[in-house]
């Protein structure tokens, strides 16, 4: 009794060891990794970080198929933080992708996403957390459909240099054609005709 009355008085002057979250955000986890950062003029679009992606919290949506210009969109809700994205980036070094100690607030909790820091394409975009999830699975379709779209794009426009390559290859056979008959319907004529030939040394012995 004595040395709980002692506890509890000890209570009163220490601070207490329980955090008031969600409104008091909780301390990182010694070596936290954080969010991914990309920078964009660095970028070699080699789409390495979106294939080792293990969920799927990167994503390349080709948005202009001429040109092959993607955009990148990050989803830190998805993240699980695993830096395996920035271990697999060529650029990294040079900072195009980067994993900084920074928390986004908690999902669900806030009336918008925050919109400090910018996180891609998507995330810019985004205003409510409560359709987060499902514009993210509609938004991962319409990068799929963007990435087929570009392949088709890119095996008709090789079809259409295949064509023109065989049409040009095809009218200089033809032209070269033409011109070996013409050569070969000289030839012919000239020996049909000795006379011509006579003649033709004759123009050019000197006159006396
Ligand atoms: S840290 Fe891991 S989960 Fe997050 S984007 Fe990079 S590869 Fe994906
Ligand atoms: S791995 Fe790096 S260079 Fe390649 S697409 Fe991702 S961010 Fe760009």
């Amino acid at each position: 009794m004595v040395k709980m009355f002692i506890e509890s008085l000890k209570n009163l002057t220490t601070k207490p060891v329980t955090i008031g979250y969600p409104h008091t955000p909780s301390p990182s986890p010694k070596d936290y990794r954080g969010t991914i950062y990309y920078q964009e003029d660095l970028c070699i679009f080699c789409d390495l970080c979106e294939d080792v992606c293990p969920p799927g919290a990167i994503l390349f949506e080709v948005t202009n198929f001429e040109e092959n210009i993607r955009e990148y969109s990050y989803n830190p809700y998805l993240c699980i933080y695993c830096h395996a994205c920035v271990d697999v980036c060529p650029k990294a070094d040079e900072g195009c992708l980067v994993q900084a100690e920074t928390r986004l607030k908690p999902l669900g909790r806030e009336e918008t996403l925050p919109k400090d820091i910018k996180l891609g394409y998507f995330m810019d975009r985004v205003t409510t957390p409560k359709h987060l999830d499902s514009q993210w699975d509609e938004f991962e379709d319409r990068c799929e459909e963007s990435r087929e779209g570009h392949d088709e794009f890119k095996a008709e426009k090789k079809r259409k240099k295949k064509e023109e390559m065989a049409a040009k290859k095809k009218l200089e056979a033809e032209v070269k054609a033409k011109e070996d008959a013409a050569l070969e319907n000289d030839v012919s004529k000239s020996e049909n005709n000795p006379e011509e030939k006579v003649d033709e040394t004759a123009k050019d012995k000197p006159k006396e």
